[in-house]
């Protein structure tokens, strides 16, 4: 990308020069130098915070999908029953991906444009088919919508079921995610999206539920894990450790936390009631209902009728701006402002729809 181009993809982010600077070293190796254990504990503390949980983080090399994946496969056999929460590309994805592994699936199917809102069908549907997990997504990316999680939640406790994983990739560090409180039993993460790292780690909570799921089902596979249970206390990782993508997780997460949480959460509300109602004053429409709950991290756009997205695409990034359309029925059809991590700015968004409104006017 050129030095002078504003971003403002929904992740990959744009990355701080500290956070560039933290990954800059010559490390030792991580298997022999303690200080590494030091470090990944250090980032571990951090990340909890920004999660809000006592429950220990796994981390891993990779983004955010192989948190997803490693999840699944080290929690789901074949046969085993999920109820997922689908409004959306991540949410149906999800679903796929458990019914892959050999899950039996029951979905709660929203349209892509609405966030979860009605318990009383996910509480029947848990009360019959009694799943082992509940899935979720908080924030859906590519329609830019937030989903409650409190209510899904309480159905998890009032009916016993044993694990809730939700996918907090593009929420955690922009918006609250609170896993204990919300009972969530594996928050997956990924360090590109608001946390602002460069898209190379993986980082997932497990709490102690999930844990002994995770010992009896034993899955093993690059991405399993287990090998991580006991790997703090014996100082063995399954595999070499990325010294340096840690310590650039780690210093993002300290820029997080040295900023406040209540701050940094604020600092995203704000930058998306600016892209809305920027957007509005541009003429462009919302792609969420008004009844979804809209994320503070990304924002969807309808693209208007007798625009083609591919040609307003180039010619936004002919001038200097980058932004994102979508993926699956919404490509073509949905065009995305991220303002998530380092890009929740509103001079830089300022720069941004700036762009856009010239680049529409023509
Ligand atoms: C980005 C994202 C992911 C992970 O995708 P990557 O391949 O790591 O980019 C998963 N879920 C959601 C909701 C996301 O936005």
């Amino acid at each position: 990308m050129k030095k002078t181009m504003i971003n403002l993809i929904p992740g990959p982010v744009s990355v701080p020069e500290v956070v560039l600077a933290a990954a800059h070293h010559d490390f030792a190796s991580p298997d022999l130098d303690t200080d590494f254990l030091e470090l990944y504990c250090q980032t571990e503390a951090r990340l909890q915070k920004i999660l809000g949980t006592k429950n220990s983080i796994i981390i891993q090399t990779g983004e955010g999908m192989l948190g997803l994946w490693g999840a699944l496969k080290s929690c789901l056999r074949p046969g085993d029953r999920v109820v997922a929460v689908c409004s959306g590309v991540f949410g149906y994805g999800i679903a796929d991906m458990a019914e892959a592994i050999g899950a039996e699936v029951r979905r709660i199917s929203l349209p892509y444009d609405q966030t979860f809102a009605n318990a009383k069908e996910l509480e029947q549907l848990v009360a019959d088919f009694k799943p082992l997990m509940i899935t979720a997504v908080h924030c859906e990316t590519p329609s830019g919508t937030l989903n409650p999680l409190a209510e899904i939640a309480r159905v998890k406790r009032e009916h016993g079921v044993p694990l809730f994983c939700v996918d907090t990739v593009a929420s955690a560090g922009g918006a609250p995610v609170e896993a204990d409180r919300h009972l969530i039993d594996l928050s997956l993460n990924g360090s590109q999206k608001c946390l602002s790292a460069p898209p190379n780690m993986t980082f997932v909570s497990v709490s102690a539920a999930a844990w002994e799921v995770v010992d009896r089902v034993n899955y093993a596979g690059y991405d399993a894990f287990k090998p991580f249970k006991n790997a703090k206390a014996e100082f063995y990782f399954p595999n070499t450790m990325y010294w340096h993508g840690t310590a650039a997780l780690s210093a993002a997460a300290g820029l997080i936390l040295d900023e406040g949480l209540e701050n940094v959460y604020q600092r995203h509300a704000d930058a998306m009631h600016y892209c809305v109602e920027r957007a509005r004053g541009i003429g462009l429409e919302l792609f969420a209902t008004p009844e979804a709950v809209k994320a503070p991290t990304v924002t969807a756009l309808k693209v208007p009728e007798k625009i083609e997205w591919a040609r307003l695409h180039k010619a936004c990034h002919e001038n200097g701006l980058a932004i994102a359309g979508s993926y699956g029925s919404l490509a073509g059809k949905v065009m995305r402002i991220g303002h998530m991590g380092t890009q929740a700015n509103i001079a830089l968004l300022k720069t941004g729809m700036d762009i856009l409104e010239k680049v529409l006017k023509k």
